[in-house]
């Protein structure tokens, strides 16, 4: 596993489970994973991650952002790398992913590839006047996200980009009216089975990931089952091996768009770990293992994770921990063991039962009592 985040610290118990053994090269000694973290380096470095592949039959990622020379270098060395290179390009680049869903035909919103200030304000002004600015590379949690108006509000984004001495495009898009947002989890392996889990409601707070509702509420079905036949299409068009997340706008006219592709487990799919009869995490394990997957139903009728951001305060969990385990029996508690900022996600509740509302409003609360 390269990359030390929570994604990585969540795959090591069903790595236990499944009697895989996990390594992970990690950024930091102090890391989400370093329960498993046997090395810690720096994955931009070929050397390092030669090195850490030599000890290892498959190399996966809790990230996206091991650059492609060195990923093409490990396959041209014969090591096994899942998701393959050429799938994993399209969660590295918002450009080329852009491209390759329009070339399978996925509806996605209307986009340009822009290189100067002017071609971009054409863009807006042929858009009602505000457009959604991206970095393709590099962006999460919203960061690289910006709802502009006028062109020079990403002039220091043109400015990077031209100071990195390739000549650099930004990714512009329509402004999406959408009701709300959904997620496709998909596992694939190379001999092309597939497993998908329900399509889920994600809710987004300043451009992070807040809540997710499993199975989504059904509000009109024919939008679920073309965001689940969406999801299929991407997970075979980009032939993912290991899991895919397919992040969609449900629009208020109900069509339904993708927004984002994720190549490794995903926020929206930490519901699986108590939702789910093979999480998320377990199966990634396996597709990349290249071994048979598990069942994908769900454990229980209405499954809601809300995430834990960390608050002001610095140092360690808050003392008032034994005390959210005491008010909160049915919430599973998972802590990435993170230094708490602003913001940041330092860990997720998860409570399953029978309605959605009940569930949602315990998770809240216990999520609350855990912030
Ligand atoms: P990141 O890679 O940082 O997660 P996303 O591309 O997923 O960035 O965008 C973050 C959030 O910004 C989305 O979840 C959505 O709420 C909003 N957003 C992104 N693109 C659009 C768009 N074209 N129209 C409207 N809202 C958008």
């Amino acid at each position: 596993m390269i990359g030390g985040g929570q994604l990585a610290r969540m795959m090591v118990p069903p790595a236990i489970h499944l009697g895989l053994r996990i390594s992970v090269l990690a950024e930091t000694p102090r890391s989400s994973a370093d329960r498993a973290a046997d090395v810690v380096g720096d994955y931009r470095d070929p050397e390092t991650v030669y090195a850490f592949a030599n000890t290892v039959d498959v190399v996966t990622f809790d990230h996206e952002h091991v650059p492609q020379p060195i990923l093409r270098e490990l396959e041209a060395r014969g090591v096994q790398v899942h998701p393959r290179p050429e799938a994993l390009q399209y969660a590295q680049d918002k450009i080329l992913m852009r491209q390759k869903l329009a070339e399978l035909g996925v509806p996605v919103p209307d986009w340009a590839a822009v290189e100067t200030e002017a071609h971009l304000q054409e863009f807006i002004d042929a858009h009602g006047g505000r457009a959604v600015v991206k970095t393709a590379r590099g962006g999460y949690d919203g960061k690289g996200v910006r709802v502009v108006s006028q062109a020079d509000e990403v002039r220091d984004w043109f400015t990077t980009l031209a100071e990195d001495g390739h000549v650099g495009h930004l990714l512009v898009e329509e402004l999406v009216e959408f009701t709300r947002e959904l997620s496709q989890l998909v596992a694939r392996r190379s001999s092309g089975e597939m497993r998908t889990w329900p399509v889920v409601e994600t809710v987004q707070e300043g451009g992070v990931c807040a809540e997710v509702l499993a199975p989504a509420p059904v509000e009109n079905p024919a939008t679920l089952a073309e965001a689940a036949r969406i999801g299929q299409v991407v997970a075979e068009g980009v032939g993912v091996t290991g899991v895919l997340a397919v992040e969609m706008f449900e629009t208020v006219d109900h069509r339904v768009l993708v927004n984002e592709l994720a190549m490794r487990p995903h926020n929206s799919g930490h519901f699986s770990i108590e939702g789910s009869v093979t999480s998320q995490f377990e199966q990634h394990l396996r597709a990349v293992a290249d071994l048979p997957l598990g069942d994908t139903s769900m454990t229980a009728p209405a499954v809601v994770m809300v995430n834990v951001l960390g608050g002001p305060a610095e140092g360690p969990m808050p003392v008032r921990y034994a005390e959210a385990l005491a008010a909160h029996p049915r919430a599973k508690f998972h802590s990435y063991d993170k230094q708490p900022r602003p913001g940041r996600k330092v860990g997720h509740v998860t409570v399953t039962g029978d309605d959605l509302e009940t569930v949602r409003a315990q998770a809240r609360a216990a999520a609350a009592a855990f912030s």
